[in-house]
């Protein structure tokens, strides 16, 4: 019986526990050796003791720790240690009950309790100790302030405590994934509002193309209907019908445009302007007919005209409040202040006509006009300061102030040179209306330079959301397609492999990996796994191949067992055969001859045994015969020997047996042999038996042959005198 020995495989990794167990092999140690040096009762006794009070003091130890950690199985855990602790004074009871087999019940016992500390140490213990360990590391992070990234660590033991492998490895892909997503999302939303935007400016820039023109239109109409209310009705009545036509033209397309306008955005920012418009166009068309039948004055024309181009320029204004950046709203200042500019011109051509007409030779004559050039030169400032260089440039010298103020006063004072009045009126609106047109000219330009702008713009950003757009779906496909990767790539070998442990532990050693793809760690982990997989089934081959030769190496000594039986013993009774009896007689002589002890025979042969076999048949003779050799053998002595020497002679040879006992015990043999009542197949017979005794007389027998002549002569004479009898030599 081997000892069983510590090995460091064994460690749970948990010092407390280790050393308990090391502490409990060494007293089965102890108790292997007591057996082999029959140690007394008192010594087995302490070792017993001992073994009862290391087990209680490490279940306690265990049964601790699991509470800790808050085990589910503790009560089971408990159970079976109580089970065992109850165990160990039963074993200790029958290592001393048990005389006749001791040796192999203390055997029993010692290979119990190895059996049970390796099934406690490697199985029952490893249940709980990665719990243990779990816990004992988040303590350890918790607690050491020192441990190096330890609330990474300690996160990383939670994290995998609630979330397998896969959910780990699947959430620390996807979460950068989903925040990209989440941004370039973001972004392209910002993106799309940004083209929305511009695509809106570059709408609405197409409407200020045409508020452009109308307000034009209604200064020039506005210039001479001033001059041909101030001229008393004379002067300019066909310039201003032609006018008129014009204006009514581009009032049609405005509103036009403004209902067609395509986008709804667009069509909504202007809808509010829509109606005061509207409006604004009826009081027109009324103020013209009182024109046409010459009751109006000079302010009602002034006013009707300004506030619908006011309303028209508002439209304009209106584009800076939508969210660009700041270079075009920069642009579309400068545009609005241009065309304020413009207006501000319009009125000075209108406030002098009224001015040439009242007379007043200087253009800083009249307050409205002062007021009007100081407006003018504000809106200049505006633009100046707005205005990108392009802009700047195509104004050229009508963003100087100063210059544009100079030109003018000298243009009214040259007007004023004529005498006629309708000379002066048809000149001043000339030269105004040649500064209008240029103006109107230079905003043109500016206004189609800026919707080019624009328009390269929103092509330039449809472009890059159409871009952006792709390369995010670029994105999330190769984040997919990673994910994919890294599932077949990792997850699902390591799965596999925790399935073939699993398996494996469960003693499952036919599950193994065919192609090991993987030239990586995750390969090596499989190969490992297949070398350990092929080492255990080697061992289990070579464990069943060993049980194998062992169970022929017993079969065979069984065989041989039998076969030595045969040899020793009469094949149909079992009893010793005459060549053995023989040799033990030899042996038993001897003895006798060396010790001085005495020696005994009884030579028995069945009475007319011929008349059985001739009655009932030779088969019933024979089990008649089994049957008188078991009688014999239940009566005689365990030292005695039965051998059967002839067809129906027995002789029964008795160590230690003088002839006055072996007479004894003969006439009670014979007795029972007499009383022996027989059945076989249904057949009711009985025998009797005639026995001859004798003693070894080492003075009177050469040897046993001579002995056993002896005691026939007596088995003769017991013939002789009428069988069942006893006969003493
Ligand atoms: P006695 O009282 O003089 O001994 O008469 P007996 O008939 O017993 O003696 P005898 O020697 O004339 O006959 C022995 C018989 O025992 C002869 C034989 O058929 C029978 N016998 C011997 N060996 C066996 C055996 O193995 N089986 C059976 N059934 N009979 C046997
Ligand atoms: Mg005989
Ligand atoms: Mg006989």
């Amino acid at each position: 019986m081997a000892e069983l020995v510590w090995d460091e495989g064994m460690s749970v990794g948990i010092d407390s526990l280790d050393n308990d167990h090391k502490q409990l092999i060494t007293i089965l140690a102890q108790l292997m050796s007591a057996k082999n040096d029959k140690l007394e009762k008192d010594g087995i006794d302490s070792i017993f003791e001992q073994l009862e009070y290391y087990c209680q003091s490490h279940f306690a130890k265990e049964e601790a720790l699991l509470a800790k950690i808050d085990y589910q199985q503790l009560a089971d855990h408990k159970k079976s240690h109580q089970i065992f602790i109850k165990k160990i004074p039963v074993l200790k009871q029958q290592w001393f009950d048990d005389v006749s087999e001791q040796e192999v019940v203390k055997e029993q016992i010692i290979l119990f309790l190895q059996q049970w500390l390796i099934k406690h140490i490697l199985e029952e213990d490893l249940d709980y100790v990665p719990a243990i360990h779990c816990h004992q590391e988040f303590s350890r992070y918790k607690k050491n302030k020192d441990a190096k990234h330890r609330w990474l660590r300690f996160f990383s033991v939670k994290l995998s405590q609630h979330l397998i492998l896969s959910h780990r490895v699947l959430i620390t892909t996807l979460l950068p994934v989903a925040t990209v997503l989440i941004l370039c999302l973001f972004i392209l939303k910002e993106h799309n509002q940004r083209y929305q935007n511009i695509s809106m400016v570059l709408g609405l820039n197409v409407v200020i193309e045409e508020v452009n023109e109308l307000s034009h239109s209604l200064q020039a109409e506005r210039g001479l209907s001033i001059g041909y209310t101030s001229s008393n009705y004379k002067n300019f009545i066909d310039q201003l019908s032609e006018r008129r036509k014009i204006t009514d033209e581009k009032v049609k397309g405005f509103l036009w445009l403004l209902e067609q306008s395509g986008s709804a955005k667009v069509k909504n920012n202007l809808s509010e302007y829509m109606i005061t418009i509207q409006k604004s166009v009826t009081n027109l068309t009324r103020h013209r007919m009182n024109l046409d039948q010459k009751t109006v004055i000079f302010e009602d024309t002034y006013y009707a005209y300004t506030q619908l181009i006011d309303q028209l320029l508002s439209i304009s204004d209106s584009l800076i409040h939508i969210e660009i950046s700041s270079s075009y709203a920069n642009d579309i200042s400068a545009i609005n202040a241009l065309l304020r500019y413009k207006e501000f011109m319009g009125q000075i051509r209108a406030m002098g006509m009224k001015m040439i007409e009242n007379n007043q030779e200087n253009i800083y004559s009249n307050s409205n006009m002062s007021l009007l050039l100081g407006q003018q030169t504000n809106t200049l400032r505006i633009f100046s300061n707005a205005a990108n260089k392009a802009q700047l440039l195509s104004c050229g010298e009508y963003c100087n102030a100063i210059t544009q103020h100079k030109q003018l006063e000298l243009s009214y004072l040259k007007t004023m040179l004529p005498t006629d009045k309708s000379a002066r009126a048809a000149s001043w609106f000339k030269v105004m209306s040649v500064k209008v047109d240029n103006l109107n000219a230079i905003l043109d330009k500016l206004i189609n330079e800026f919707d080019k702008k624009i328009f390269t713009k929103s092509v330039a950003l449809k472009a890059e959301g159409y871009l952006m757009i792709f390369a995010l779906s670029l994105f999330l496909l190769a984040a997919i397609f990673f994910a994919l990767v890294l599932n077949y790539s990792i997850i699902s070998p390591v799965r596999k492999l925790t399935y073939a442990l699993n398996d494996m532990s469960a003693g499952q050693n036919n599950i193994h990996f065919k192609r090991i793809a993987n030239n990586d760690e995750i390969g090596s982990m499989q190969l490992a796994f297949e070398k350990m997989r092929r080492k255990l089934l080697q061992g289990d081959v070579y464990k069943a191949t060993v049980s194998q030769q062992q169970q022929e190496i017993k079969y065979r000594k069984s065989q041989q067992d039998h076969f030595q039986q045969l040899a020793l013993t009469d094949a149909l009774t079992g009893a010793v055969n005459r060549h053995h009896f023989n040799e033990v007689l030899d042996q038993e002589i001897a003895n006798v001859n060396n010790h001085g002890s005495p020696l005994s025979i009884m030579l028995l042969d069945i009475d007319h045994f011929k008349v059985v076999n001739d009655s009932y048949g030779h088969g019933v003779g024979d089990e008649v015969l089994v049957l008188f050799y078991q009688t014999c053998l239940e009566a005689v002595r365990s030292s005695d020997v039965v051998a059967r020497i002839g067809g129906e002679e027995f002789v029964i040879v008795m160590p230690n047996t003088e002839l006055v006992n072996a007479r004894k015990f003969a006439e009670r043999l014979r007795e029972k042999i007499a009383k022996l009542e027989i059945n076989i197949a249904e057949k009711q017979m009985s025998v009797t038996v005639s026995i001859g005794v004798s003693q070894w007389k080492s003075d009177s027998f050469i040897n046993a042959e001579t002995f056993v002549a002896h005691a026939d002569k007596s088995l003769y004479q017991a013939k002789n005198s009428g069988r069942n009898k006893v006969v003493v030599a």
